[in-house]
């Protein structure tokens, strides 16, 4: 069998049916577009789901993957190695953290940063300083404690026992907060916009409060910024905007810009709970994965990338909202940044499925944050092009999605 006799079939073969892909097969992308085994052509708004924040193959990323495989793919933590030493570097220059823990994807930062919460309360408070704190609808990742930690519990059901000593509070409510923090409480973690639960952000004055209740109670304050980190919102993350600092930190998804990494970031304090034999990961702290990260930051954390996503933000509502004025399908376009969720009216609740997959027709790659939120997570160097060539296959769909309905 050669390379190219796979298809779409093939997956239902010999793939464990967690995912239901697209129908088409990706096997090319430059910049923000993308094409499948056909030949077809899509833009891309997804971006990998806020990973490729440089699009497809950007040149200067392809240059430090090529260059670091002619140098050095692995060694496992028995040896440290210099792009990981730069990239913490870099990290801590750049954010309040002092130390850094690396790891291959956003739940096994936020497993560090849970375990660590944990470590954290035990050394310096003792056993009972254990109870971790988390909000409705957030998402942390899907191995058992994250998916526990995280604020929907479809993700948990039929996996039980799952880890104990974890609450949910509504988002955005501090009084539910201030009822369920205690002395017991070793961490209260947070997404400053919850991205997976339906593009919310953090009020910024409940925010402050949550710090507030944390520093209250010697409970550490974790930021998932594994969604909005990384230049998403127009700031290097999130956090800086809301102007609240957290303890502990964790970024992926973009920080590789498609290659995988996570990290947890930490205060000196907090970091010290991780002491020697505590935590490991064998590939964390890759050569390739950090020096494709290391050029990932250098290029992101510019005022021509930074504020680019501003403008390119507006384009991306401007264009959403003549969409509308046509055809009255959103009540509102939120998020910051290049997050962008539009949320249906609610004739189209449940169905954002629909508009996924007659985007994919016009030659669109598009997300939902459940069923009633369209989506985007584009690069955050898409050109102006792209977007008025995306908005156009997106207005298609729509008009598509809706002439059916109306025909049914
Ligand atoms: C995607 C995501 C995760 C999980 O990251 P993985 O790399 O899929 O493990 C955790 N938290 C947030 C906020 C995310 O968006």
């Amino acid at each position: 069998m050669s390379k190219q006799d796979v298809t779409r079939s093939t997956f239902d073969q010999v793939m464990v049916p967690n995912y239901a892909p697209q129908a088409i097969i990706p096997v090319r992308g430059k910049g923000s577009r993308v094409w499948d085994q056909q030949g077809n052509e899509y833009i891309d708004f997804a971006g990998g789901i806020a990973v490729n924040a440089l699009g497809h193959c950007h040149p200067r990323l392809v240059e430090t993957l090529k260059q670091q495989a002619d140098q050095l793919w692995h060694l496992s933590n028995v040896y440290t190695n210099e792009p990981a030493l730069r990239l913490a570097r870099q990290l801590t220059e750049k954010t309040f953290a002092d130390r850094v823990f690396f790891c291959n994807s956003g739940a096994e930062a936020n497993e560090a940063a849970f375990k660590l919460a944990r470590k954290y309360g035990f050394d310096n408070f003792g056993p009972e300083k254990n109870e971790i704190i988390s909000f409705t609808q957030s998402f942390h990742g899907r191995t058992l404690f994250t998916v526990t930690v995280g604020g929907q519990p479809k993700y948990r059901e039929g996996f039980e026992p799952v880890p104990g000593g974890i609450t949910h509070v509504p988002f955005n409510d501090l009084d539910a907060l201030k009822a369920a923090i205690s002395d017991r409480t070793c961490a209260v973690v947070m997404e400053p916009i919850q991205g997976e639960g339906g593009i919310i952000a953090a009020d910024p004055a409940f925010a402050r409060g949550v710090r507030e209740l944390c520093d209250q109670h010697n409970a550490l304050l974790v930021f998932d910024e594994i969604q909005t980190g990384v230049g998403r919102t127009g700031d290097l993350y999130a956090y800086m905007g809301l102007g609240v600092i957290p303890d502990v930190l964790t970024s992926a998804k973009a920080l590789g810009g498609g290659f995988p990494i996570g990290a947890m970031l930490a205060t000196a304090k907090a970091a010290e709970s991780l002491g020697f034999g505590t935590h490991g990961s064998t590939y964390g702290g890759n050569p390739l994965a950090c020096a494709v990260a290391e050029t990932v930051l250098d290029i992101i954390d510019t005022p021509e990338v930074l504020q680019g996503v501003a403008q390119r933000r507006a384009l991306f509502v401007a264009e959403l909202e003549k969409i509308n004025e046509k055809h009255g399908i959103f009540t509102e376009i939120r998020g910051p940044g290049l997050l962008i969720g539009a949320e249906l009216v609610e004739a189209w609740h449940g169905q954002g499925g629909k508009f996924l997959a007659a985007a994919h027709e016009e030659g669109l790659m598009l997300l939902v944050a459940g069923p009633q939120v369209l989506r985007m997570t584009p690069s955050l160097i898409i050109t102006e092009a792209e977007i008025r060539d995306g908005m156009q296959r997106l207005e298609s769909a729509v008009a598509k999605v809706i002439a059916e309905a109306d025909a049914a």
